[in-house]
């Protein structure tokens, strides 16, 4: 999986990656179970990402039917720096979902939490991953 989003980011030195990832929650722990990639929509792709909203209605859909989630999704920041940017920041909303980031051969996990009207702050995430 790790290797797979390395190679995808790795792939794409000018525009953001995104995609979902998809998986149950058991015993306190997300266990991401598929990578899902999507289209990045956003109008300034090299910046930001905007996971295409017909795979992000798909996926919660077809995660329903199966007993899975939305766990959260990944994207790359082609500048290397792997951690959320004042653009994550300023969108994220307070709904758990995690927030993997692939940069300069790294990969990190996030989970955002909104205080106040100001932009939101990330924990880290620790992540088990192969
Ligand atoms: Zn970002």
């Amino acid at each position: 999986m790790r290797q797979n989003l390395l190679a995808a980011a790795a792939a794409s030195p000018a525009a953001e990656i995104c995609g979902l990832l998809l998986g149950r929650v058991a015993g306190g722990a997300a266990c991401v179970e598929e990578l899902r990639p999507a289209a990045n929509v956003a109008a300034d792709p090299a910046r930001s990402f905007e996971i295409d909203p017909a795979t992000l209605l798909a996926a919660h859909r077809q995660a329903r039917g199966a007993g899975r989630q939305v766990l959260g999704h990944w994207h790359s920041h082609p500048n290397g720096r792997c951690a959320p940017s004042a653009r994550d920041a300023a969108r994220a909303v307070d709904n758990g979902q995690i927030w993997l980031i692939i940069a300069g051969g790294r990969l990190g996990a996030w989970v955002a939490r909104r205080t106040g009207a100001g932009p939101a702050e990330f924990l880290p995430v620790a992540m088990d991953a192969d």
